[in-house]
């Protein structure tokens, strides 16, 4: 275990809050809910998102309490009042804070907007990690990372100048020292090549494991793998590249809709079952975090289809990643939230001002620590006037009267929460899942026991996890200008959940049970100890690991399962539903409704959802 500056943080932390607690008179029931929190939390980093990593212990009861029904129990007189606003939005991610800017530019600032959300800081899926290396500043994104040069005369092309982002590509951090310079990417994504390595862990049989460096330049020599899974993974880079479907409905786009990704992957690449599920679950498929045989196969394709950019220009990621842009669309909404001028590097070195985010008389309010519990019409959707929303607020229940609203939280809540659903739109929803993801950020000081094997990053197939990766952060950040070896890095560990063979449902609820049942302390040591195992002895837990963030998200990923982009039995796919027909005063926006699991789709359902409210209410 490392010695821990995280470890004693974090106990310092706890016995902070239970002191404070208990100088407050807390019960014993609150000092235990307070060292539960602790314990599912964690450590959380330094600066504005240090009590807000991952869905946080209080936010996950909250949601659970939506789950329950808890709210449908309360009388109204036990809900106090919060006022009337033109708009409420009901999530403050990428896709919620979209939402309310877009309103605000549509109705000129004439109109109110309120936006609540359930975590202490925006951003959602788009926050970032930071920490304090020996007095160095090191970010790492909790999930949403890429960002994706727009290509011209797009919407996105228009929106990031209009907010800030005034550039498509970034300087990142320059080599320095007298090291040789080793390439290293600019996001935490397994990239491949001659500076990746693949671990072999005990399973196969070489105890006590086997890191094989350039796995695919050196042809799997060393990979203790028999020679059919060698003959298969190496003939992936020599198949023929597979055209992407011309466009998003044409029938090449729907019979990958019709069967899953497992299927697709062992048809392109003349791969057998076994092969995909050892070496390409749960990594296939991008941003779907679950086995490829429960996945559609185009929740491959769908992104470049319907979302091409600039791809001669590559990846690109901001400090800590999409944090940036939704830092950077708050500071258009409310200029004050973050001081100065919304260039890049003011934007993403500030703090958030939580006094500017709701103040009385400006037009667009975003209200944290607020989760929804219910968005009802005052009468039939149709010919209501208003809208109800209800939430809870520092354990006290509110209400505020809406003309329109848009709920971008997410599948997982709106299906409970929007309580005038027909059933066509309930429908829709029982057909998403998400799926969980933990995006563990560790903090170490040098990141001389990778350079010293040539490798950036590592992926592996057994024990916690799937890949591990550093970065070279853009330049403009709070970071140095300048990467060695020997200067302190973040390392983003992704885990996902995949149990290939058991049916979708099934996959997302273990995973979840999981991921939400499994302390903070146990996830440090296994985490420590698959470091340990691949990389000693030139790692070393007590002397390298400076800190560690566990982002949990309980919904991460949609898992978009065959049938889920055009329907079946000839039904509109259950995004489609949601997308086409708002329900009387309520649109829906979010990532999700689109099953690609991307900032833009974020940004694009959000203008979709605004433009539908406004054309019936204006
Ligand atoms: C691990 C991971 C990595 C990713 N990487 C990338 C990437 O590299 N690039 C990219 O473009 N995209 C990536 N994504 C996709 C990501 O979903 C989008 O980029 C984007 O951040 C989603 O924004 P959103 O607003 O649609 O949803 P969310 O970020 O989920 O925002 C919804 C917000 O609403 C809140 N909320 C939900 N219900 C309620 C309620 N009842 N009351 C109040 N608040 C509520 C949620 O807690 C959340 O904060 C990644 C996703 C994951 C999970």
């Amino acid at each position: 275990m490392p010695a821990a500056f995280t470890r004693r943080d974090f106990l310092n932390a706890t016995l902070l809050a239970s002191g404070s607690a208990l100088l407050g008179g807390a019960s014993p029931r609150e000092l235990l809910a307070l060292s539960r929190a602790a314990e599912f939390d964690g450590y959380g980093g330094v600066g504005d998102y240090a009590h807000a990593n991952g869905n946080t212990w209080a936010v996950m009861n909250e949601g659970h309490r939506i789950r329950d029904h808890a709210g449908d129990r309360v009388a109204a007189r036990d809900v106090a009042d919060a006022g009337t606003f033109d708009l409420v939005v009901v999530g403050g991610g990428i896709s919620g804070l979209a939402a309310a800017l877009f309103f605000t530019r549509d109705t000129a600032g004439r109109r109110s907007c309120l936006v609540l959300e359930d975590h202490d800081v925006f951003g959602g899926l788009a926050r970032r990690n930071d920490f304090d290396v020996d007095g160095q500043h090191v970010v790492a994104a909790q999930a949403s990372a890429m960002f994706f040069p727009p290509l011209p005369g797009t919407l996105l092309a228009d929106f990031y100048p209009s907010i800030g982002i005034a550039a498509e590509t970034f300087e990142y951090q320059r080599w320095t020292g007298p090291t040789r310079e080793l390439p290293v990417g600019n996001t935490p994504y397994f990239e491949g090549g001659p500076t990746s390595a693949w671990y072999f862990g005990p399973s196969f049989g070489v105890p006590p494991g086997r890191l094989v460096v350039d796995p695919m330049g050196t042809k799997l020599a060393a990979a203790p793998i028999d020679d059919q899974a060698r003959r298969e993974l190496l003939g992936m880079s020599s198949a023929p590249k597979r055209a992407l479907p011309k466009e998003h409905g044409d029938a090449e786009s729907r019979r990958l809709d019709s069967i899953t990704l497992e299927q697709d992957l062992m048809d392109r690449f003349a791969l057998s079952r076994e092969t995909v599920r050892r070496f390409l679950s749960p990594v296939a498929g991008g941003g779907s975090g679950i086995g490829a045989d429960a996945l559609s196969a185009y929740a491959d394709y769908a992104a470049d289809v319907l979302l091409p950019w600039q791809y001669d220009k590559g990846a690109q990621m901001m400090p800590g990643g999409n944090a940036g842009v939704a830092r950077h669309i708050a500071k258009t909404l409310i200029p004050d939230v973050i001081p100065g001028p919304p260039t890049l590097e003011n934007v993403s070195r500030g703090h958030v001002r939580h006094d500017a985010l709701d103040r009385t008389g400006q037009p667009a309010r975003i209200r944290t620590g607020g989760t929804v519990f219910s968005v009802a019409h005052n009468g039939r959707p149709e010919s209501a006037d208003a809208v109800d929303v209800v939430y809870s607020r520092r354990g006290k229940l509110h209400r505020v009267r809406a003309r329109a609203v848009v709920v971008a939280g997410g599948s997982w809540t709106a299906r409970h929460i929007v309580k005038d659903l027909p059933a066509s739109h309930q429908e829709a929803y029982a057909q998403f899942y998400r799926s969980p993801c933990l995006v563990a950020s560790v903090a170490v000081r040098n990141w001389r026991f990778l350079y010293d094997h040539g490798i950036h990053e590592c992926r592996w197939f057994e024990g916690i996890g799937s890949y591990v990766a550093i970065t070279r952060v853009a330049s403009f950040g709070p970071v140095s200008p300048t990467i060695s070896p020997d200067t302190p890095v973040v390392l983003t560990l992704k885990i996902l959940f995949s149990y290939p063979g058991e049916p979708l449902a099934a996959q997302v609820a273990r995973g979840r049970a999981e991921l939400l049942s499994t302390s903070y302390r146990e996830y440090e040591r296994r985490i420590t100890e698959q470091l340990t195992a691949m990389f000693a002895p030139r790692f070393d837990a007590r002397r390298d690991m400076a800190g560690l963030i566990l982002n949990r998200w309980g919904h991460a990923y949609l898992s978009a399962q065959p049938g889920f982009f055009f329907g079946t039995g000839g039904r509109p796919g259950p995004g489609e539903v949601l997308r086409q027909s708002p329900v009387g005063r309520v649109a829906f926006a979010n990532s999700d409704l689109t099953g690609i699991m991307d900032h833009r789709a974020s940004i694009l359902e959000a203008r979709r959802a605004v433009s539908q409210v406004l054309e019936r209410y204006r």
